[in-house]
């Protein structure tokens, strides 16, 4: 590329662009994106559709979700904060508590935005590997902190492996921490979870240095229209809003979820169902003889290694859209009912070639 003469901030520069799962063709299961393969809650389209005042502003703290937010989870209206997508607020998080050189810690391999937006607040992040089992080494995240450390991010599950974080690890990692130091929880995929030992975020709300993310992208399947939330201190939450560009959370957005929020049993058990199908692909794909870490999310885990590329090109050729860590592994969402069997049908034929 030619320069120019502007000076872009050389970190900036270096970042590569954003890789966003594949679209699918018509007749191929887009599976790379863990999005939600049901179409949004009854209600929602219509209330969306309802709302069609695009000449006015939004409220810009989505006042009533926060409010009908708070009293799902039991807290108080000032302790809930709404972003344009989980991702944003954790953005906000990171902007508002580091300066350049701090640290962020992280377990890796996680979500891939970690990284990235730790690198825009001009803070080095610090990659602990994930321990046996793809599960996040507490130990060794508390061991790396430093007097540079201002976030820890703790995504349960994990992005892109699966496995929980138990409450007991997390309350022992707890104990560790400075209370000076903000720990985040990304809870993104909360809603699948069936682990009863799994960390409950929410009831950390009133601990002043714990964050819970969580979003309307995954369950409730509002991943086009961005919307997700905290829950913590509210001077953590200001701060964090302080950061924020205004108004980015649309009305519309914000009609989607309130409505969603009204068809809980609905919810319930659309999660049910892609529970089922996750434990039915983790089970046929173990039968085949890989070696699937604990799936709590709606996706599984390959550990492919080497062979990465040339497994997903596979997938991709039977019609599957799956998202390929090249070196590592592959990311397969759960999607529609038949693309189970797809899934575990290419696992299948792929499987003889590994060593
Ligand atoms: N956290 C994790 C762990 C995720 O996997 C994702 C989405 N891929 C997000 C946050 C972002 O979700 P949102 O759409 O709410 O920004």
């Amino acid at each position: 590329m030619t320069d120019i003469p502007v000076r872009v901030r050389p970190e900036i520069a270096a970042l590569p662009p954003y890789k966003q799962g594949k679209q699918a063709g018509a007749d191929a299961f887009k599976l790379s994106s863990n999005e939600n393969p049901f179409d949004p809650l009854p209600g929602v389209s219509e209330a969306v559709a309802a709302a069609s005042a695009f000449n006015r502003y939004p409220d810009a703290t989505a006042g009533l979700l926060r409010a009908r937010l708070a009293e799902r989870f039991g807290v108080g209206d000032d302790e809930v904060h709404v972003g344009a997508g989980s991702v944003s607020i954790l953005a906000q998080l990171v902007l508002a508590t580091c300066t350049p050189g701090d640290e962020v810690i992280f377990a890796w391999r996680s979500f891939e935005a970690y990284p990235w937006l730790a690198v825009l607040a001009g803070a080095n992040p610090v990659m602990v590997p994930l321990a046996e089992g793809a599960r996040h080494d507490l130990d060794a995240m508390a061991d790396a902190i430093t007097d540079r450390t201002r976030v820890v991010i703790v995504c349960t599950p994990n992005n892109p492996t699966g496995p929980i974080v138990t409450q007991a690890e997390f309350d022992a990692f707890l104990a560790r921490v400075p209370d000076d130091l903000l720990v985040v929880l990304d809870e993104a995929y909360a809603e699948f979870v069936t682990d009863p030992d799994a960390v409950d975020g929410v009831r950390h709300f009133a601990q002043p240095n714990v964050v819970v993310l969580r979003t309307f992208s995954k369950a409730f399947g509002l991943a086009g229209l961005r919307v997700g939330y905290a829950i913590g201190h509210p001077r953590v939450l200001d701060a964090a809003r302080s950061t924020t560009i205004p108004l980015s959370v649309t009305a519309h957005a914000e009609t989607a979820a309130l409505a969603s929020l009204d068809h809980e049993d609905e919810l319930i058990e659309r999660v049910r169902i892609v529970g089922e199908r996750r434990d039915r692909l983790a089970a046929g794909l173990r039968d085949l003889g890989w070696d699937i870490p604990q799936a709590q999310g709606n996706f599984v885990w390959l550990a492919t290694g080497e062979q990465t590329t040339d497994v997903a090109e596979a997938f991709d050729t039977g019609g599957l859209i799956v998202r390929a860590f090249a070196g590592d592994g592959i990311r397969i969402s759960v999607g529609e009912e038949e693309s189970v069997e797809k899934v575990l049908g290419i696992a299948a034929s792929v499987v003889k070639d590994l060593p």
